[in-house]
């Protein structure tokens, strides 16, 4: 058989390796940063268009490149960077690869133009898919100017793999923001389409967090510093009452490079355990400098993700150091995690006034009456009881029940569908019984048998169907607050916020004036208490920080999901047999009553058949 193996060409590896280095526009931006800083600029402009698919232009005032190096950097392994193996243990650079040009050149229209100190002439280059088109010597300022267009131009099926311009537009934002805190002594500026977004001066790092994240961030911060042998670590964390439902705010830098670690992340969320509320996640901005031989930063081609020699003692010294941060600034004894969440008053109580508990008696309470629905509330309200204390009557019967496993009992369900009572409009007229089961569950009886409704599931799907129409036939009815709230967010979630804002005020927020670090709210939906404001617009940030849906249709989806979510009753709380009665009504006058809108089943029934069957 004659010989089949062959040496790919140059271009064909180059786009392979492209693969790797370069998966969205924001790799791009992230290797042509990391060269400038590499090149010891000290002012790095950035400027985007359409999300950095047609064009993304890195301009630095570095070392620049001579006319020979400027066409041998974009050789595949060509770098000024390292020589021999050994220096991979003795990095001081961002890049040492020579993989960046020579990928980025595979699969885009470069140019760049860059002169050094010492000539007098730069040099102007232009590659198409690893062709050099031409090479001149231009007047040029001291530094490099690099021009990435259409991106994936001669790999379509990559080129459409891409989201849409926000998505991309975010990943680059946030590639900024790694690059940026990274290199605080480093001026950044960065404009996306034609407007100015980022003007960062050289400052100190506490700084340039406050630069990005906005002015309210300075207050939530709390230095961190600690100096040993292995480790010197110095940064922020944020205090745990400003602790967010989004990840945003989660940085660590090992040797002025952003890393992923969810070791080390472990390590803050421990010495941040009982502080912060469940589903709150804490901020932290970390430097590590540590020995560039006990770091390998070369298990990865995009080298987010790195190896440390000692990570044990490392994860040790973090979650103490922390720890201590937290203690020595005050911030632990102001909050007592120690009490029962159930006892807790709720969220929105919180600064209502304590009145003196009175014992009010309906007079027209009639015994023999069925209990009917709350007439004219809306479908978000259901209240708790009243009277305190009314399940200690069956505490006793609960100790027998106590061990036994619910979730382990085995129930024989038919297949359910959303019209499980006999007649349309019976459900709204036959139920008279409802249980509320451990907080969770409500009972109900149906002429077949019973059936068992995920309070939380049912309420959402509710809550979900209602925000859905409110959206799609624009009646939301809004309440105006009396005093308008100023919310801060930084400038990646004001973006977001502006994205989404149309939708917003569907439901029934209103909006005032939107600036930089914070927005203006003038009214909310009538189901949103003001209390709940600042949580809500955080879980929506969170929950669009993902991805922005880019059609209309399923950012209403998105945002009605939201909302149904963070306001929707949860386990654990209890509900007065009105409240019960209203909840189960409401859930079958929905479209789709099986399902909650994340797809979670919202009851089950149970056949007197089913039960006799047990007692055989
Ligand atoms: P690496 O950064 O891993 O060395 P690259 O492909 O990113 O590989 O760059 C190749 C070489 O080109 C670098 O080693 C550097 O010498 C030179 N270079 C790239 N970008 C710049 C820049 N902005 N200023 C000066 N030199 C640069
Ligand atoms: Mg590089």
């Amino acid at each position: 058989m004659a010989d089949i193996i062959r040496l790919l060409p140059d271009h064909v590896a180059n786009q392979i390796a492209a693969g790797e280095v370069v998966q969205r526009p924001s790799s791009v931006v992230k290797e042509l940063m990391e060269n400038a800083i590499d090149a010891e600029a000290t002012e790095i402009q950035l400027i985007v268009k359409d999300g950095g698919k047609t064009l993304i232009q890195i301009v630095d005032n570095g070392k620049g490149m001579s006319g020979t190096d400027a066409r041998l950097s974009f050789e595949r392994h060509a770098t000024s960077k390292i020589q021999k193996a050994e220096d991979l243990f003795n990095l001081h650079t961002k890049g040492f690869r020579g993989e960046a040009l020579a990928s980025i050149a595979a699969i885009a229209h470069v140019e760049m133009v860059t002169k050094t100190e010492d000539d007098e002439i730069g040099t102007r280059i232009k590659i198409e898919g690893s062709k050099v088109v031409t090479q001149e010597v231009v007047v040029a300022p001291k530094g490099t100017s690099m021009l990435v267009k259409n991106l994936f131009f001669n790999i379509p099926a990559r080129r459409n793999f891409l989201k849409s311009d926000q998505v991309e537009y975010r990943h680059i934002t946030d590639e900024f923001h790694r690059i940026s805190l990274a290199h605080p002594q480093v001026a950044f500026s960065f404009y996306n389409n034609g407007s100015d977004v980022f003007q960062l001066p050289a400052n100190d790092f506490r700084k340039r967090i406050v630069h990005i994240f906005g002015r309210k961030t300075d207050e939530k911060l709390v230095p961190v510093e600690e100096e040993t042998q292995v480790v010197k670590i110095s940064g922020y964390i944020q205090k745990p009452e400003f602790a967010k439902k989004s990840r945003g705010e989660q940085f660590f830098f090992a040797n002025n490079r952003f890393i992923k670690s969810p070791y080390l992340h472990h390590a803050i969320l421990g010495a941040f355990e009982g502080l912060i509320r469940p589903g709150t996640h804490p901020g932290y901005f970390i430097n590590l400098e540590v020995a560039p031989s006990t770091i390998d930063i070369n298990i990865h081609p995009t080298k987010t993700e790195v190896k440390f020699d000692d990570e044990h003692t490392l994860y040790a010294i973090l979650k103490s150091t922390v720890k201590h941060s937290l203690g020595q600034f005050n911030v632990i004894p102001a909050l007592d995690f120690d009490q029962n969440q159930n006892l807790e008053t709720p969220y929105g109580d919180q600064r209502k006034q304590v009145g003196i508990p009175q014992v009010v008696v309906d007079s027209s309470f009639n015994p023999f009456e069925d209990v009917k629905p709350i007439k004219g509330s809306s479908a978000g309200n259901y209240s708790k009881p009243s009277v305190k204390g009314w399940e200690n009557l069956y505490a006793g019967l609960d100790a027998g029940v106590e061990g036994t496993n619910h979730s382990t009992i085995e129930f024989e369900s038919e297949v359910v569908n959303s019209s499980i009572f006999d007649g349309e409009n019976e459900a709204v007229d036959h139920i008279t019984t409802t249980f509320q089961l451990r907080k969770k569950y409500i009972i109900t009886t149906i002429k077949s048998g019973m059936v068992v409704i995920n309070q939380s599931r049912a309420h959402q799907r509710v809550l979900y169907e209602k925000f859905l129409k409110n959206i799609t036939i624009k009646e939301a009815v809004s309440q105006q607050l009396l005093f308008p709230l100023t919310l801060s967010f930084s400038p990646s979630e004001i973006s977001i916020l502006k994205e989404i804002k149309e939708n917003l005020c569907t439901v029934g927020f209103v909006f005032g004036a939107i600036d930089e670090d914070g927005v203006e709210i003038k009214g909310v939906p009538v189901l949103v208490a003001e209390s709940e404001v600042q949580m809500i617009m955080e879980q929506l940030m969170s929950d669009f920080q993902q991805e922005v849906p880019g059609d209309s249709f399923s950012q209403s989806d998105m945002l009605a999901k939201t909302l149904a979510k963070t306001l929707s009753v949860k386990t654990g709380e209890t509900l007065d047999e009105v409240s019960q009665v209203k909840l189960v009504n409401d859930l079958f006058a929905c479209k789709e009553t099986t399902l909650s809108p994340f797809n979670k089943k919202v009851y089950i029934m149970i056949t007197e058949n089913d039960i006799e069957r047990k007692f055989i």
